[in-house]
C-alpha cells in the first residue's frame, strides 16, 4: 500500500503562525513574529500565544493602520475594520467572539485551533492535536531523509578555509564548520560550488590579514585550552581523540550501551567511534563566532558534560534501534501481531502530555531547527550549535519519556493499538535523530 503523498508545510508551525498574523489583521503576512510557539507545559500555556496589545501588532500594520489611535488591541481593531461602528470599546464578549471567529477559520488551515484561553496579558491558543500528530509522523516516515528540507533559496554559495597554523584542532573545527555549513545549504536547496557563485565566504580564525579576492571573512572562535585559557597548540586532533577513548574507558559511560560480550578489538573500535563523535560533537556545539574551550583534565567539569552530551544522544538512538529491533524480533517469533499499515493506526492514543512535547517540539519543530540553523537574509550566518542543542534537549526529553513509559508491552490486545502507534512515534523520532546526526556527519554507534 503506497502512503498518500503529504506535503511538509502541512506541519509547518510558521504558515498556522502567518495564518493567524494574516486572519487578525486582514493583511497578509510572511514570516510574522507576533505569534510565539511554546515548548513546554502546553497542556497549560497552549502551543501558541500573542498579545494583543496593538503596539504589539504595529509591524504587522504598518501604514494599513487606520485606526487613529481608538483601537486598543488587534481583536478591537480587527472589529473596528469588519464593521466600522464598533470602535468604542471591547468587552469579553466581544473577545470571545473574535477569537471563536479565528478558531472557526482555523478549520480550513491544514493545523487547526482548538480552543483559547486568555492568561493575564496573553491569548493563549491550543492546537488540535491528534489530526497533526498523525500528519507528523506521516510526513516524517514519507520524507526520511529528506524530511526537513525547506522549500529552495535557489542560492550559490563558494566556501573555503584558512587553515589556522598553530593550533591543529583549531583547523579541524573550521573544517567541520565548512562541512555541516555546506550540508546546511544543500538543504536550504542551495548549491555549493566555486563557479558562479553569489555568495562567497572563507572561514578563518584570523580576523587580520587579506583573504582571497571577491572572498568574506567568516571568523571563527579557536580551539583553546581551558585550563590555560589560550589557544590549544599542542593537541592534535587524533591525540584528542585517543585521549577521549581513554577518558570514555575510564568514565565506564558506555557500559549503558546494549552489553554484548565481544572482543577487544571491537570494543576498541566501538570506543574510537564514540570518541569521534564526542569530539565533533564539542568542537560544533558553541556558536562558530566563539571559542571553544576543551579541558584536557579529568577534574574539569566541562569536559565531563560534554562528554556526556555527545555520547548521551548516541546512546539514546541506540536505545530506540534497540527497542524497533526487540519489537521485530519477537513479532518474528509470532509474540506480536504485525504491524498494521499507518493508515490503520488511531493516533489518539499518543495522548501522554510527554508524547506530545516530543512530537510538537522535535517533529514538528525539526523544520523550524532546519531554518534556524542558517540566516542568509540581510547577513549571512551559520548556527550549526542549533543542530547540538536540538539534539540535546530531544534526548533529554525521550530519556524521561522512555523511563516513565513502557513502549513494548505485553501482547494483550487491549495493549497493543498503543504499542502500535508508539512504535510509529519512535520510527519517527530515529528519523529525525538519525537527520541531524548526519548533518554534523556523527555515524550513530551501536554494538549490534
Ligand atoms: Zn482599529
Amino acid at each position: 500500500m503506497e502512503l498518500q503523498m503529504e506535503n511538509t508545510s502541512s506541519i509547518c508551525t510558521q504558515t498556522l503562525i502567518n495564518n493567524v498574523a494574516s486572519y487578525l489583521s486582514g493583511i497578509p503576512c510572511k514570516n510574522s513574529t507576533v505569534v510565539k510557539l511554546n515548548n513546554d507545559n502546553l497542556a497549560t500555556n497552549g502551543e501558541l500565544y500573542f498579545l494583543p496589545s496593538l503596539k504589539v501588532w504595529k509591524s504587522v500594520l504598518k501604514d494599513t493602520d487606520k485606526c487613529v489611535g481608538k483601537c486598543a488591541t488587534i481583536l478591537q481593531h480587527f472589529l473596528h475594520v469588519q464593521d466600522g461602528e464598533r470602535n468604542n470599546g471591547i468587552d469579553e464578549d466581544s473577545v470571545s467572539q473574535v477569537l471563536q471567529l479565528l478558531i472557526s477559520s482555523s478549520r480550513n488551515w491544514s493545523i487547526k485551533i482548538e480552543k483559547y484561553l486568555l492568561k493575564g496579558e496573553r491569548v493563549c491558543l491550543f492546537l488540535q492535536r491528534v489530526p497533526l500528530i498523525e500528519n507528523a509522523i506521516k510526513t516524517t516516515l514519507i520524507c526520511k531523509h529528506d524530511f526537513g528540507r525547506t522549500s529552495p533559496i535557489n542560492k550559490v554559495f563558494s566556501l573555503k578555509l584558512v587553515e589556522d597554523k598553530e593550533s591543529e584542532l583549531t583547523t579541524r573545527r573550521l573544517h567541520l564548520i565548512q562541512s555541516v555549513t555546506e550540508r546546511i545549504l544543500n538543504l536550504h536547496g542551495c548549491k555549493v560550488s566555486n563557479q558562479h557563485s553569489d555568495y562567497r565566504f572563507v572561514f578563518t580564525s584570523k580576523s587580520e590579514g587579506n583573504v582571497e579576492e571577491n572572498y568574506e571573512k567568516y571568523i571563527c572562535g579557536v580551539v583553546k585550552n581551558a585550563e590555560v585559557n589560550c589557544k590549544e597548540t599542542k593537541l592534535t586532533w587524533k591525540e584528542y581523540v585517543e585521549y577521549k577513548t581513554e577518558e570514555l574507558k575510564v568514565l565506564n559511560e558506555h557500559k549503558y550501551f546494549e552489553a554484548q560480550e565481544c572482543d577487544v578489538k571491537r570494543e576498541d573500535y566501538f570506543l574510537q567511534n564514540l570518541a569521534r563523535a564526542t569530539v565533533t560533537f564539542e568542537l560544533l556545539s558553541v556558536k562558530p563566532s566563539r571559542p571553544v574551550f576543551i579541558g584536557c583534565n579529568f577534574a574539569t567539569d566541562k569536559a565531563i558534560t560534554n562528554t556526556k552530551g555527545a555520547s548521551f544522544i548516541l546512546y539514546n538512538i541506540a536505545r530506540i534501534t534497540a527497542i524497533i529491533e526487540k519489537y521485530n524480533n519477537r513479532r518474528l517469533k509470532g509474540e506480536y501481531p504485525n504491524l498494521p499499515h499507518v493508515n490503520q493506526i488511531d493516533f489518539s492514543l499518543l495522548n501522554q502530555e510527554d508524547e506530545w512535547e516530543l512530537i510538537y517540539n522535535f517533529i514538528i519543530g525539526y523544520q523550524e531547527m532546519i531554518k534556524d540553523c542558517l540566516k542568509c537574509e540581510s547577513i549571512f550566518q551559520t548556527n550549526p550549535q542549533v543542530i547540538c542543542i536540538f539534539l540535546s534537549k530531544l534526548c533529554q526529553k525521550f530519556s524521561i519519556y522512555y523511563r516513565r513509559s513502557r513502549i513494548l508491552t505485553d501482547a494483550y490486545d487491549h495493549l497493543i493499538p498503543t504499542m502500535n502507534a508508539r512504535l510509529y512515534m519512535l520510527h519517527a523520532l530515529q528519523i529525525v535523530l538519525q537527520n541531524a546526526l548526519a548533518l554534523l556527519d556523527i555515524v550513530p554507534v551501536s554494538r549490534m
